[in-house]
């Protein structure tokens, strides 16, 4: 490859994976050795954060009480929120930085595809900063299967598909973990991080988190409002009525959900990402067939970013922006938004630009922490508990993660068995408004 054709693809990339554009990001500054052992950190302690999410719900408790309860429980909840924006993170600056390097490499020497390039790579890096044990391994699971689907999307690759992690080891590992007491060791720093992003976390919702009031009230209209008739959480759900919801796609593993949809004969509502919609025709067309399959598609944002941190421009083009976009792929402008992380439920500017372009939100109230937990069986069971507790709700998943697909389609084997209706979003707010459409017409201003 000639020298210009090099710097121009450097700066594609730069350009592309916003290493310009963001100064804000919090893991810019750190080394790849760093980057792999903040993963490693951020395996760990989320292992343990989820551990107390799993002791409190066996406590009886749900999203909602954690919210609404002592302040040790609300930090719980925006604990789990916290590191799960930071992994989102550095997953990202992850991707962009090995997919840098990769391409950079490929183009030298023509390396075999980028999942045993990356595989080697981290463990090169493992050995240096002396981290031993299987968790590092677990630790690598969702950036393997990034790189997966680029040795895939690049047609070759295909038959070293391992597993992304063995996952008897996670099981052995995860019951001698929690057997000691589920407290993750060596993860201060993150620690710090994590309970410092908590607070302000925890803060913004006790402005004014605005729920959905609880109980079934058949006379609750739902319309775009910063109130609660703007933000459904599916705790005011006719009891024993579920809705599957699934975020952050559509993506390679979408239509496994479709076709185990289908085959379970049940209907979801899917929360997708217009960058997500823009990669590939191939892509979009995913999105398009489970809007003909009969299921709801619904916006999640532009790009996945935590959208009270905005500037109003910023959220115009997250929020609005992405409509559009959305329509012109789609061919239909959706009414019901969820903010990324849920983040910025409880902000008012936030919930103000929701109905500038005149969604209603939609929270959860049944969380399955899926984008950490890599066993499906356990991410079946901590749906499952909760909603024994709660008898109706809005179940969250991201059909994005392997583990996640797997675990879906275990709920939606339990939710047959056990005859739950699940309703469609759409359903539920025609049943509410009496099959009447709320009159609304984007409210932002003509100026930029
Ligand atoms: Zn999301």
């Amino acid at each position: 490859m000639c020298f210009v054709r090099i710097f121009f693809l450097l700066f594609f990339l730069l350009v592309s994976t916003g290493s310009f554009a963001d100064p804000n990001r919090f893991f810019a500054a750190s080394s790849e050795d760093e980057l792999w052992s903040t993963l490693h950190e951020q395996f760990l302690l989320s292992e343990e954060l989820v551990c107390q999410f799993d002791q409190a719900v066996k406590q009886g408790n749900t999203v909602e009480s954690l919210l609404q309860g002592s302040k040790e429980h609300g930090l719980l909840y925006a604990r789990l929120q916290a590191i799960r924006e930071l992994e989102e993170e550095l997953q990202s600056e992850l991707e962009s930085r090995l997919l840098l390097s990769f391409t950079i490499e490929d183009s030298n020497s023509g390396v075999p595809g980028m999942e045993s390039w990356l595989r080697s790579r981290a463990e090169a890096s493992r050995k240096k900063l002396g981290i031993r044990g299987k968790t590092f391994d677990f630790s690598l699971s969702r950036i393997l299967q990034f790189a997966k689907n680029f040795d895939q999307e690049r047609g070759f690759g295909l038959e070293s598909l391992s597993a992304p992690l063995v996952l008897e080891e996670y099981r052995q590992w995860r019951e001698g973990f929690r057997r000691q007491g589920g407290r993750a060791s060596g993860v201060s720093r993150l620690r710090n991080k994590v309970n410092s992003l908590a607070i302000g976390i925890q803060e913004s919702w006790a402005q004014g988190l605005q729920l959905e009031p609880s109980g079934f009230n058949p006379d609750l209209q739902i319309f775009p409002s910063s109130g609660q008739n703007g933000n459904i959480t599916g705790s005011g759900f006719p009891m024993g009525s579920w809705s599957l919801t699934f975020d952050d796609g559509p993506g390679r593993l979408t239509p496994v959900v479709l076709s185990n949809l289908k085959t379970h004969g049940l209907k979801a509502s899917f929360f997708v990402l217009t960058g997500q919609l823009e990669k590939s025709a191939e892509i979009a067309s995913f999105s398009r067939q489970a809007v003909q399959d009969g299921h709801d598609v619904y916006s999640h944002s532009y790009q996945h970013l935590k959208i009270p941190k905005l500037s109003e421009s910023e959220q115009r083009h997250e929020i609005e922006d992405a409509l559009q976009v959305f329509e012109s792929i789609l061919g239909f402008r959706p009414d019901l938004f969820r903010l990324p992380y849920g983040a910025g439920v409880s902000n008012s500017m936030v919930r103000a630009s929701l109905v500038k372009s005149c969604q209603v939100h939609v929270f959860w109230n049944v969380d399955t922490l899926d984008w950490q937990d890599r066993d499906p069986a356990s991410i079946v069971n901590r749906a499952v508990a909760q909603m024994k507790t709660l008898g109706r709700g809005v179940i969250l998943f991201h059909d994005i993660h392997h583990q996640s697909v797997i675990a879906s389609e275990g709920l939606m084997a339990y939710l047959n068995a056990e005859n739950l209706k699940t309703i469609r979003l759409s359903e539920f707010v025609e049943s509410q408004n009496g099959g009447s459409k709320w009159g609304c017409k984007p409210a932002w201003s003509k100026s930029r």
